[in-house]
Parts: C-alpha cells; sequence; structure tokens
C-alpha cells in the first residue's frame, strides 16, 4: 500500500484515538489499518446522518452498507422492535413450530414480489446466508428431480453475492477468491455487461449484449448444460462498481438461460424495495426468476435479515418429492425470529404507506442530474447510476484502459476529503460509489453534490500534484 493510501483512508486525526491496534479482526480492513490508524467509530444516527464518537456529523452517503432505507432514526422500526421483544423475543422455525411475524412476513413478500408468482419465503440473516441457501436449494431440487448432474453455477465477473465460501466463490471479485482458495470448482463466471469498460470499437450497446448473451451460451455448451444448475445475477451490480447493464442484456440472457433449462437467481440483496426507483431490479429489467435473494433494506438494516423467495415449479418438486427426501435439513437457529421479522414487517408497511418508489423517484434526478453534472473532469472516466445508486469511476485520459497508478490512491484520496467534509462514500480502488437513504431531503442532496464538488476539486489538484512529480 502506498503511504498517500494510507493517509487518505484514515478519518480526522482525534477520531477513534485509544482504540489504534484495537481487538477486533475488522472485516474487509487490512492488519495495517488497524495497526496504524485510528478506526472511524460512529456513534449515532439521525435521519440522512451519522455521527462519530466526537460529535462530528457525516451524510451518509452509501446508507450503512446500501442498506438503512429509511435512515437512522425511524422510530416506527425501533418501537417494532421493542415491542416484540417484550412479548416473544426468540422462537425458531425448525420442525413446523414457527411464529406469526415469520408468517406473516413470507406472506407479505409473496405479495410485494409481483415480476412473477413466487411459492415460498425462506428466512435467513444475512445476503451471504440467502445465496448459500439458494445453491443448497438448487442442489436438493435437481435431486428430487432426478438430474443429479446438474450442479454447476455460473456467475459474472464483478459481481458480488457475499463472502461465506459459497457467496464469495458466487462473487466475481478477485481479492474476494486470492488467498482463500476460492471460487469453489463448481462455480463459473462469465462476462461483465460493463458496455463502457468492455466494448468492442464501433459495438452498440445491442451489439454488446448479443456477444455476452453468445459468450454464456458458448460456456454453456463447453461445460454441457445438463451439468448446469444455475444462473446468479444483481440486477445492477452493487459493490462491484454500480454496473448497469445495456437495456437488452437481461432479456438476451434470460432466452439462453431459458433454452438450456438453467435456474435464474436474482440476487435483489442491494436493488430491492426501491433502491432502483422500481420495487425490485426485476421490475426494471423485466426478470423472470425462479429464486431471489433479499437482504439489507428488507428491515431498513435495523436487524439483520434476509429472505430467498422460491418459485411454484420448484416448491411443487421438492413437496411432491418430500416423502422420498424427508425434511428439508437446512436452517439457522435465526430463521424468520420474531424481532427482525416485525421489523421488516414494519419496514414493508412504511415502504408502502409512503409510496417509496414514488419517493425514490422523485428525488432520484436530483441526486443523479447534481452528480453527472462533473462528468466533465478530467480524472473521471463514467458517472454511471440510477435512482439513488450511482458510482464515479476515476481514470486518466477520459479512458477505461488508462487506470491511474493504484500506489497514488486516487478514490481513497477522494474518499478522505469526503470524510474531511462530513460525508462517507463507499471507495474501491478508483471507484466511488453513493447510495443514500430513500429519505434523502432535497437539501440533502443539494449538500451531498456540494461535498462532492468540493472533493473532485481537491482530488483533480491532487492528481495535477502526483503527475509533475
Ligand atoms: N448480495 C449482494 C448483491 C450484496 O450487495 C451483498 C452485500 N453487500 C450480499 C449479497 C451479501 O450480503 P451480506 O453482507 O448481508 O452477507
Amino acid at each position: 500500500q502506498s503511504s498517500l493510501a494510507k493517509d487518505s483512508s484514515t478519518s480526522d486525526a482525534k477520531t477513534g484515538q485509544g482504540f489504534k491496534s484495537h481487538d477486533m479482526l475488522a472485516p474487509f480492513t487490512a492488519g495495517w489499518q488497524t495497526n496504524e490508524l485510528n478506526p472511524l467509530i460512529i456513534e449515532k444516527s439521525e435521519g440522512s446522518y451519522v455521527y462519530d464518537i466526537n460529535g462530528k456529523k457525516y451524510l451518509d452517503a452509501l446508507a450503512g452498507l446500501w442498506s438503512t432505507a429509511l435512515g437512522g432514526s425511524e422510530q416506527r422500526l425501533v418501537d417494532a422492535a421493542t415491542a416484540q421483544l417484550k412479548k416473544l423475543p426468540f422462537y425458531h422455525s425448525f420442525w413446523n413450530r414457527t411464529t406469526r411475524p415469520a408468517l406473516d412476513l413470507a406472506k407479505e413478500l409473496l405479495e410485494l414480489f409481483t415480476a412473477r408468482k413466487m411459492a415460498k419465503a425462506f428466512f435467513v440473516n444475512s445476503g451471504s446466508e440467502a445465496n448459500d441457501t439458494q445453491v443448497k436449494l438448487v442442489w436438493y431440487y435437481y435431486n428430487a428431480l432426478g438430474k443429479p448432474d446438474k450442479k454447476k453455477f455460473i456467475a459474472r465477473t464483478k459481481s458480488y453475492h457475499g463472502s461465506t465460501l459459497i457467496a464469495a466463490s458466487l462473487s466475481g471479485l478477485s481479492a474476494l477468491h486470492q488467498k482463500f482458495d476460492l471460487p469453489a470448482p463448481f462455480v463459473l463466471h462469465t462476462d461483465c455487461p460493463h458496455y463502457w469498460r468492455y466494448h468492442l470499437p464501433g459495438e452498440t450497446e445491442e451489439e454488446f449484449a448479443t456477444r455476452l448473451a453468445n459468450n454464456l451460451e458458448e460456456l454453456i455448451l463447453k461445460e454441457g448444460p445438463e451439468t448446469i444448475a444455475a444462473f446468479i445475477a444483481e440486477p445492477v451490480m452493487g459493490a462491484g462498481g454500480v454496473i448497469l447493464p445495456p437495456a437488452a442484456y437481461f432479456d438476451k440472457i434470460q432466452a439462453v438461460v431459458k433454452k438450456y433449462d438453467i435456474l435464474f437467481i436474482a440476487d435483489e440483496v442491494i436493488c430491492a424495495f426501491g433502491r432502483l426507483g422500481y420495487m425490485f431490479g426485476c421490475d426494471k429489467y423485466n426478470i423472470k426468476p425462479d429464486l431471489v435473494s433479499l437482504a439489507k433494506a428488507l428491515s431498513s438494516a435495523y436487524m439483520p435479515i434476509g429472505a430467498i423467495l422460491v418459485s411454484p415449479e420448484i416448491i411443487e418438486v421438492i413437496h411432491s418429492q418430500s416423502n422420498k427426501l424427508g425434511v428439508f435439513s437446512h436452517g439457522f437457529t435465526y430463521s424468520g425470529s420474531p424481532v427482525p421479522c416485525v421489523v421488516a414487517l414494519e419496514a414493508l408497511k412504511i415502504y408502502k404507506e409512503r409510496n417509496i418508489v414514488d419517493v425514490v423517484n422523485k428525488i432520484a434526478p436530483k441526486f443523479q442530474d447534481g452528480v453527472k453534472a462533473f462528468s466533465d473532469s478530467p480524472i473521471i472516466g463514467e458517472i454511471r447510476g440510477t435512482g439513488l445508486i450511482l458510482a464515479t469511476e476515476f481514470v486518466d485520459n477520459k479512458s477505461p484502459n488508462d487506470p491511474f497508478p493504484p500506489e497514488w490512491g486516487v478514490g481513497a484520496y477522494f474518499g478522505a476529503q469526503c470524510e474531511k467534509l462530513g460525508m462517507l462514500v463507499r471507495v474501491a480502488g478508483d471507484n466511488i460509489m453513493m447510495s443514500p437513504p430513500f429519505i434523502i431531503s432535497p437539501e440533502e442532496v443539494d449538500e451531498l453534490i456540494s461535498i462532492y464538488g468540493k472533493a473532485l476539486r481537491e482530488t483533480e489538484k491532487r492528481v495535477q500534484e502526483l503527475k509533475s512529480q
């Protein structure tokens, strides 16, 4: 790591003093960071803002981890949790015992998801558990169906599906594979649908989408269609850099997948509940999935909970074979735990009452247009986004083929400027990502754009300095 990246990924010097070299093995954090830098310690949240232990206020432009859709102080969610904690803090859903909140939430989710009819919901605690569950369920289904050779999964380069063994394997990011002996051998990766970065000279978006669908078909034929179980995709890739597929992409991909009797899993962990200006990413791209993964905004992140939705065709096979199969031996202590379920139920109620999709669509143009107005910056290659999700990619000469030297830490420098100015964003190399809470106000969007602009000017200056050295 360069000294610049080190300097710029820390927070203001006072924050976290005394917690240097802290006792926690921190997720997605380098050892040198916990050894050499003070952590940023967040203590309180209010609406679209969070506060650190020194009382410094930050606009939370990533909504936690793309997750606190209703901001940081939604009293109704707190009240729902508190009432349930008093009534029944815990009971499980094993062995056909369960609780009302779990049953109610399953019903609500099946009603809310209208891209196609779904038959059942299974509860988990996180997005990673949702995707691990998908893989086991798909294997279980094909075994029940008498097609035990159908075991391989196709995911895409740059996708993010979580960090447990299987979810990290599905993910298409090398940082999740290197040094962990992953991906697992049953996972294959196909192209990332990022037109700006990967299109051939003269290729239209439609042609690009066709080429990717053809590549997928070639991969399936090479492996043998009888061995491919499912294809998994985020409608809009999140952590891989907010990558929006060309308009025709999912139609073409779905045609291929269908042709070879391969299941489609929609990983809606970031996209669901309004983020893209649709209730689900599947609605935006006309995806008719067999399985759906949900988490994050399901409870506005106030409680850890995720879910998978399962198609009637899959349930039909599993149920009709259940005498032979016995129990579905999969589940977690907290699958459908009542407190997370009531919080999710309340969040869904709020999304409905406030027409959350309209709320997002009302504020989104101000956010998108405001940030995209900086597209001319000489250090920006692309600003891309939709609804309340957006990424900025820093490159030289406006070209995806001219990245800045990683040791310059351009993205990290921008992120540090934002932090100094009171805003938290996601930095991944020279990609900067934002996904503010759905409740962000017009004034807060103005503030976001103002801080973004100031941080950008500082970063431009820094790049000039580095170039002239
Ligand atoms: N899928 C997607 C699309 C995600 O963005 C994430 C988390 N960022 C996950 C799965 C994993 O979720 P979790 O961190 O809750 O395990």
